[in-house]
C-alpha cells in the first residue's frame, strides 16, 4: 500500500486550489476514544508492553489512527524490547519530526494530520539503519497485506497517466491501496515501454482496493470522473494516445449499473462523455518505479485536477 502524503506540499497545493476542491481533498478524521485522544491529541504515552502492536508480526501496513494515512510497512518493524512497536524506517514523507520542548527528544507526528505517534531515536545500533521509531500502538491501525476475502471492494479505472489518477484516489477516504498498471489490451505482461507505443491495446489504469464500510464504489467512481476529463477521447491533457483513454472496467453487474447511471447523469448535464465502459480483464501491475510516483518524488500531478461535475 502506498500513500498518502507530504503535508507541506499538500498545504501549498491546497492553498492554491479553490474551496470546492479543498473540500474534496480534506481527509475526514476518525472519532477517537478517550485513551486514543490522550496519546494522539495530547501527546501522551501508552504504558509499555500494553499496546496491541508491540509483539505483532503480521505482514501489512500501519496507518494513522486519526486520518488513515499509511505510515509504516511491517517490513521495517523490528523487535526492540522497549515495550512499544519499533520501526527503523517510515513510508517516505509520512512522518514529521519535531524537537521536544526540552530539546532532548525528537517527537514524531503523522505528516497528514499531526497526530502524535511517539519519538524517534538514532545511534542505538539496534538495526543496520540505526533508527528506532518508538510508536504508540493506539496511534496506529493495521491493514493486513492479505486482505480477508469478501471484506474489501475493488475498482479499476483508466483516466490518463496513472500517476495522477493514483495520486487523487490514494488520498480518498476509505481507500486502502491503489496500484498503477495496465489493462484492457491483448498483450500479456506488458512493459511500460510496450504500452507507450499505443499498440498493446492496454490503457494505463489503476486498481483500487477500498473499505466498503468507509466509502463506496459510487463515491470512488464519481471522484474518478471529477479528477480527469471524461470528455477527452484517445488522450488526457498533454498525454496523447489510446493508452491514455478514459475507461471504466467494471468487475460485476452492480458496478456496471452504477457506472451507467453516473455516466448518464453527466450526459444529461451536457457533457459529451468519451469514457468507455468495459468488462474488466486481467490487470497487470506496472513496474515498481511507477507506484506512488508523486508521493515518492515529491511532485504534483501535471495532468489531473479535481473539478466538481456531480
Ligand atoms: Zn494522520
Amino acid at each position: 500500500m502506498s500513500t498518502k502524503s507530504v503535508s507541506l506540499l499538500l498545504l501549498i497545493y491546497f492553498a492554491g486550489m479553490s474551496e470546492q476542491s479543498y473540500s474534496q481533498e480534506k481527509l475526514k478524521y476518525y472519532d477517537l476514544s478517550k485513551a486514543e485522544s490522550y496519546v494522539i491529541d495530547n501527546k501522551g504515552t501508552e504504558s509499555p508492553f500494553t499496546g496491541k502492536y508491540t509483539k505483532f508480526a503480521e505482514k501489512g501496513t500501519y496507518v494513522c489512527k486519526k486520518c488513515g494515512a499509511a505510515l509504516y510497512h511491517s517490513s521495517d518493524k523490528f523487535e526492540s524490547d522497549c515495550g512499544w512497536p519499533s520501526f527503523d524506517d517510515e513510508i517516505k514523507g509520512a512522518v514529521t519530526r519535531y524537537t521536544d520542548a526540552d530539546g532532548m527528544r525528537t517527537e514524531i507526528v503523522c505528516s497528514n494530520c499531526g497526530a502524535h505517534l511517539g519519538h524517534v531515536f538514532t545511534g542505538e545500533r539496534l538495526t543496520s539503519k540505526n533508527v528506532r521509531h518508538c510508536v504508540n500502538s493506539v496511534s496506529l491501525d493495521f491493514v493486513p497485506a492479505q486482505l480477508p476475502a469478501g471484506r474489501y471492494g475493488t475498482a479499476i479505472f483508466a483516466g490518463g497517466c496513472f500517476w495522477g489518477v493514483e495520486y487523487f484516489l490514494q488520498k480518498a477516504e476509505g481507500v486502502i491501496s491503489v496500484t498503477s498498471g495496465y489493462t484492457g489490451g491483448f498483450v500479456k505482461n506488458p512493459t511500460y515501454k510496450e504500452v507507450c507505443t499505443g499498440n498493446t491495446g492496454h490503457a494505463e489504469a489503476v486498481k483500487i482496493v477500498y473499505d466498503p464500510q468507509k466509502t463506496s464504489y459510487e463515491k470512488l467512481l464519481r471522484l474518478f470522473l471529477e479528477i480527469h476529463d471524461p470528455t477527452q477521447s484517445g488522450r488526457q491533457g498533454p498525454d496523447i494516445g489510446d493508452q491514455y483513454r478514459s475507461e471504466i472496467f467494471y468487475l460485476n453487474d452492480d458496478q456496471k449499473k452504477i457506472a451507467e447511471k453516473n455516466l448518464n447523469i453527466l450526459k444529461d448535464k451536457g457533457f459529451k462523455i468519451a469514457t468507455a465502459l468495459t468488462k474488466a480483464s486481467e490487470f497487470y501491475p506496472a513496474e515498481a518505479y511507477h507506484q506512488d510516483y508523486y508521493f515518492n518524488n515529491g511532485k504534483l500531478p501535471y495532468c489531473h485536477a479535481y473539478i466538481k461535475r456531480f
